[in-house]
């Protein structure tokens, strides 16, 4: 579609510094080797890096799915790193108008990486000029208005557009068609987790025993920026109460101290479980109404808590809303009803099935 082009251009679109936290940036793994984990997608993108690099053309676009915090923008910088380019970063909700995305797509030089963030989240009209820039690498630019006004092809130079979203359900079918590579990255698992506790420590300059990052581990959901997170934490209070080292019994401590029990769930998650156990008898209960009851955004319910909830399978989908399980009543030490029991041993029919997978 054809676009007016608006040369007021705010910097604010491009920021280059998102995510800006001086220490989450020395942390941010630079290269592929020091990207730990998600070992299928790494394998994939190095062929598909190296067969771009070879061929010294941009690489395809990339669309990298999955819930927050698992290293979706951290990969988009390594993939930038690796093929020599330049990265701008921006996110679906910062470019308001099509003029911004125009703008910011005439500023890339060849081989440039775009990475938009949260690009579900994208203003319909603006999607709509990505569309031939992402595939013929052109832009329609109306110049004038009324009956003078006329419509001229910019060309763009070959850029690749990296998106990240934690909803790629959520994606318009021709968007998420122009991309050429489509990774989902998974949670990890707590042998990652470890490595990326024991390398951040480093980074940051802290003694870490084995079983200290181990627990740590544990505690953090299969989650890299909470491992971070709770890394800092606990080196806090290694400082201020335990000699500056991280033990297993610092890290346990520590964690206690904020609430986040052996298995990683905080007061929120708690709080959730509860809600359903005690106020909907253990569900189902639709999204909103738990929203509404835990006192927290349905989405941020839905993209930070579920995840994990559903790994450790406290938490179950049905077409009617949302159930805890078993293990979750026996977690919370709360004596689960027969009823609940015996839904879980029950198969569930095909078609709720499909219906829970299609969500
Ligand atoms: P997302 O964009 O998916 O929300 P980020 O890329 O911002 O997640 O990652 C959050 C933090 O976790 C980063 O600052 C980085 O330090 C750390 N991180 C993420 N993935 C990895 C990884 N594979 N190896 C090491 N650290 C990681």
């Amino acid at each position: 579609m054809a676009i007016e082009f608006d040369d007021q251009l705010g910097e604010r679109i491009v920021d280059t510094t998102a995510h800006a936290d001086d220490e989450q940036g020395t942390l941010r793994p630079r290269k592929l080797d020091e990207y730990i984990g998600q070992e299928r997608v790494k394998e994939n993108l190095r062929v598909f890096i190296e067969a771009a690099k070879l061929r010294g053309e941009s690489l395809d676009h990339v669309l990298l799915s999955g819930p927050p915090g698992l290293g979706k923008t951290t990969l988009a910088g390594v993939v930038a790193h690796e093929m020599g380019a330049n990265i701008r970063v921006t996110s679906g909700p910062a470019i308001a108008k099509a003029g911004d995305l125009a703008a910011l797509l005439t500023n890339l030089a060849e081989h440039d990486i775009l990475f938009i963030d949260e690009i579900h989240r994208l203003d319909r009209s603006v999607e709509e000029v990505l569309y031939p820039a992402m595939e013929d690498f052109a832009l329609d630019i109306i110049i004038g208005k009324g009956p003078s006004a006329r419509s001229i092809r910019l060309e763009l130079p070959r850029f690749t557009l990296i998106g990240a979203t934690t909803r790629a359900g959520q994606l318009s079918a021709p968007l998420r068609d122009r991309f050429g590579v489509l990774m989902k990255l998974e949670l990890y698992p707590p042998e990652d987790i470890e490595t990326i506790v024991r390398r951040s420590a480093e980074i940051l300059g802290v003694r870490i025993t084995k079983d200290g990052a181990r627990e740590i581990a544990g505690r953090s959901r299969g989650t890299p920026r909470i491992a971070n997170r709770l890394l800092k934490r606990v080196r806090d209070y290694a400082q201020v109460r335990a000699g500056g080292d991280i033990t297993l019994n610092v890290a346990d401590d520590a964690l206690r101290a904020l609430e986040i029990d052996e298995i990683g769930l905080d007061a929120t998650d708690r709080r959730m479980l509860r809600g359903i156990i005690d106020i909907y008898g253990g569900g189902p209960v639709g999204l909103e109404a738990l929203s509404a009851t835990v006192g927290e955004e349905a989405v941020t319910l839905e993209d930070a808590y579920e995840p994990y909830l559903l790994q450790i399978g406290f938490l179950s989908r049905t077409p009617r809303g949302r159930c805890a399980t078993v293990r979750a009543y026996e977690h919370l030490g709360i004596s689960c009803p027969e009823p609940v029991k015996d839904t879980e041993n029950t198969p569930i029919r095909m078609d709720d099935w499909l219906k829970t997978v299609k969500d």
